[in-house]
């Protein structure tokens, strides 16, 4: 428990200092004036073995009390240190101000030793408090972050999920419609998912579906691209600044990633292993087409990359798109 004493009477501050060594506070130290009350809390701060309370004398050499205290409480770095005003009067006037500039409370001279201990135990008790308070609104808010976090994730795969899916193909929608520049969009479905469930059961069917979203996270690398799981056993990407053909080399790179992982299918028509499908569209985004369309027309590649065999891409044009 540190203790700064600002005040300019040697008298007053050894007899402060006295009264508080026997109150059991003997970690003491003396400013003069506001100058070296400030350079000796920073001083204090930089050594971590901060200020915890001030007691403020009312005339100083210089910058007042009160507007020492102003000066102090307007500080981020002090604004929690508890400041006790020291005054010679009692006025009214005086004390409206001392706590205007932000004094916890104050202390009439001569100082004696019953009121200084209670004055002193009651601060620092608001100030444990306070502590208590900004610790559990910290708490609070880092809660919020993760809540906030872990609304957007999937939580068996940990990618994206729907709903950050579908905020973030507005977004990029109007970005790449701001730029003039292509967007594609990629709908994946695994193929014969429900036999795999079915043989294997769903707890190796939860497996296959995080190391598909995991062979899909390892194809994307750009800035503007996502991968979600749309649903079930269906998952989507969004290709920022990309065409038909950018594109199409993504979802080709999914099959390697994903045929790669070499994950036994025992009863699927299109291979050995798991396979996806997956659906291609891409458009300059205008006031024309809507997302929606966009989706539309990566559902349309997807089912006919089904109807065609499985293990393949499709792609539906959708306008007119440059690389
Ligand atoms: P297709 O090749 O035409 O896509 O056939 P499919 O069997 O993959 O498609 P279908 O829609 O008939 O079956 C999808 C299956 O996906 C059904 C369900 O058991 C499974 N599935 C959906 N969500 C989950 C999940 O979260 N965990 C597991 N283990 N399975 C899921
Ligand atoms: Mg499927
Ligand atoms: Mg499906």
């Amino acid at each position: 428990m540190r203790i700064l004493i600002v005040d300019d009477c040697p008298t007053t501050t050894i007899h402060m200092c006295g009264l508080l060594k026997q109150a059991g506070y003997p970690k003491t130290s003396v400013a003069r004036d506001y100058c070296q009350a400030i350079s000796m809390l920073h001083a204090a701060a930089q050594r971590r073995q901060p200020i915890d309370l001030i007691l403020m004398d009312i005339s100083l050499p210089g910058t007042d009390g009160i507007a020492a205290t102003l000066t102090i409480k307007a500080d981020k770095t002090f604004e929690d240190i508890p400041i006790v005003i020291v005054t010679n009067h009692n006025e009214e006037s005086i004390l409206d101000r001392s706590f205007a500039a932000g004094a916890s409370d104050f202390i009439v001279k001569p100082v004696s030793m019953i009121e200084l201990r209670a004055r002193i135990r009651s601060v620092l008790q608001l100030r444990e408090e306070m502590d208590k308070r900004k610790m559990r609104e910290r708490e609070l808010e880092a809660l919020a972050r993760k809540l906030e976090k872990m609304s957007n994730l999937d939580g068996l795969t940990g990618i994206a999920n729907r709903r950050c899916f579908d905020d973030a193909l507005v977004k990029e929608w109007v970005r790449n419609g701001r730029h003039d520049t292509p967007m594609a969009l990629l709908m994946i479905d695994i193929d014969h998912f429900k036999a795999y469930n079915d043989t294997l059961g769903h707890v190796l069917g939860d497996d296959c579906l995080v190391a598909v979203a995991e062979g899909i996270m390892a194809s994307i690398h750009r800035p503007g691209d996502m991968a979600a799981r749309y649903g079930g056993e269906e998952f989507a990407v969004i290709l920022s600044h990309t065409g038909y053909e950018g594109a199409h080399a993504v979802a080709d790179t999914i099959h390697t990633n994903i045929n790669g992982s070499n994950i036994h299918h025992p009863h699927s028509y299109a291979g050995h292993n798991v396979t996806v499908s997956i659906g291609v569209a891409s458009c300059i985004p205008s006031c024309q087409t809507t997302p929606a369309q966009l989706l539309t027309a990566a559902d349309t590649a997807l089912y006919r990359a089904k109807q065609n065999g499985r293990n393949r891409t499709e792609v539906v044009c959708l306008g007119q798109t440059k690389r």
